[in-house]
Formats: C-alpha cells, structure tokens, sequence
C-alpha cells in the first residue's frame, strides 16, 4: 500500500535521493523545498523549517493530497562554519534553529496523526560530526548531536504507539554542502575513511527506506551510522 511520506529540504542532495527512493518503493512522497523550484516527478511543498506556520502549511498540503502523513523524513540542514572563537551568538543559534528546532517543528506536526493512527515512521537525519565532533563546527555539531537524544527521547515516549525513530548519522556524501571543501581537505577526509571514498546520496537514501520498511519494525531509538567506517568505535 503507498504510504503518505514527506521529507524536508528533498529538492536536492540527500533529500533527494531519499524521496526518490521511497517514490521508486510505491510511496505517495511530497518534499518540502526552501528555495528554487520543486524537483521533477515530486509534490513540492515550499516550507523553511524555522517557521512554525511554514511547517504546518507544508503537512496540510501533503496530507490533502496524499493523505495523513506515516513517513517523515527530518533531512533540511545547513552549516556555517568558523571557529568558536569567531562565531557570532547569531552563527550559532541560526543552525541550531533550522538543524534541531526546525526536526522538532517537523516531528512534532507529524506526530499528531500518527499517534491518530497509532503507526508512524520517523526518521532524522544526523552527522558523524554529532559523536567524533569537528573543529570549526561547534554549532553544526551541537545540532546533530541534539538531534540523538531529541530522537531517543521520543523513542521512549512514542514506541507503545506503534512509531519507531531512528537517526542516520552520515559521514561525507558528495552534495553541494561537501562540495565547497578544497580538493586537499577531500584527500584528507578520504584517507581517514576506511572505505576510502565519499557516499552517494543513494547509498544514505537506502537505509533510510530500508529504517521505514516493515523489516525494520523492531529498530527504535538507533543511530545507524553510513560513513565508510569513520565514525567507529562512537
Ligand atoms: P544540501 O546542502 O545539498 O541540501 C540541504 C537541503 O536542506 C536543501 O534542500 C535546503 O534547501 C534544505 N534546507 C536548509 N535549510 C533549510 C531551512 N531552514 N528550511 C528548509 N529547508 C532547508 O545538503 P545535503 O543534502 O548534503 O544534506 C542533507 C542533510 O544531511 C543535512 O541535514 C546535512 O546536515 C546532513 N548531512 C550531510 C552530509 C554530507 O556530507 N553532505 C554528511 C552528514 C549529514 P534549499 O535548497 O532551499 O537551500
């Protein structure tokens, strides 16, 4: 049966693929784009996910057309990066909004009909950045690491009505955001990866479907790492 999905900022990169991926699956999937023009082939919903009304807008024309939303995937994300040092109190809190309240904003408008329906699919997208940290990121971090004990909570509060939360913590994927980093940091990174290479967006976008299928019924509360071997030993 199609599902209702929706992911946030699934215009491009990881988003994306995650909503090309479920559609692919049989899955009804509406993205919210920020900016631009919504992506071929998807229901696009323009939505900034550090407005409240924005958000609930977005899910009221989601679930018109394809009805109460099952599947939501908190994927928008941003970094600014500069050291600590040089970061402006306002550096730090506009990627606290968009990254973490702006996963609250949307996770909690769509618990609303799945704790109606007493089944839901949650799923946050992270960073390896949240456990290992990373100089010059101190908020980015901050965000993605809030976003584990944010999920484990619900986890704990969600599980009896049939919705399971998850986080993916992805290392670096080839997208616009990795895109901007010069060619010897790339070489740097890739050396410190024991799969020694970057992840496409499918390869992110295929566990996502696989954490929303009936074979991950029984997975609540994890954080599954797609980083090449980077992160181990969090
Ligand atoms: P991109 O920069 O390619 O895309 C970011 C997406 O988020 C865009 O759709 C963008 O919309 C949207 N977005 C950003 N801020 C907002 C906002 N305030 N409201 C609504 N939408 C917003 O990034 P990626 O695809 O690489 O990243 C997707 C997610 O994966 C992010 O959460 C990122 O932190 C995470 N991630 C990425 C990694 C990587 O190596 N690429 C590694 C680990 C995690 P718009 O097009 O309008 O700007």
């Amino acid at each position: 049966m199609s599902r209702s999905v929706l992911v946030t900022g699934g215009n491009r990169g990881i988003g994306l693929a995650i909503a090309r991926e479920l559609a692919a699956a049989g899955d009804a999937v509406a993205v919210t784009y920020r900016s631009g023009e919504p992506p071929e082939g998807l229901f696009g919903v323009r939505c900034d996910v550090t407005s409240a009304a924005d958000v609930d807008a977005a899910f009221g024309k989601a679930e018109a057309e394809h009805g109460p939303v099952e599947v939501v995937v908190s994927n928008a994300g941003m970094t600014r990066d500069t050291l600590l040092a040089m970061m402006k109190e306002e550096t730090f809190t506009e990627v606290l909004d968009a990254n973490l309240t702006g996963a609250y904003r949307v996770v909690k408008r769509a618990t609303r009909n799945m704790l109606r329906m007493r089944r839901g699919r949650i799923v946050l997208i992270s960073s390896v950045t949240a456990l290992s940290g990373s100089a010059g990121q101190t908020n980015y971090a901050a965000s993605k690491a809030g976003l584990i004990g944010f999920a484990r909570s619900l986890a704990r509060e969600l599980g009896s009505r049939g919705i399971t939360v998850n986080v993916v913590a992805p290392g670096f994927v080839d997208t616009d955001m990795t895109a901007v980093l010069e060619d010897s940091r790339k070489e740097e990174i890739r050396r410190n990866i024991p799969l020694g290479r970057f992840a496409s967006p499918q390869e992110v976008a295929r566990v996502v479907r696989f954490l929303t299928s009936d074979d991950a019924a029984y997975i609540t509360g994890a954080v599954i790492p797609v980083d090449g071997g980077l992160g181990m030993g969090h």
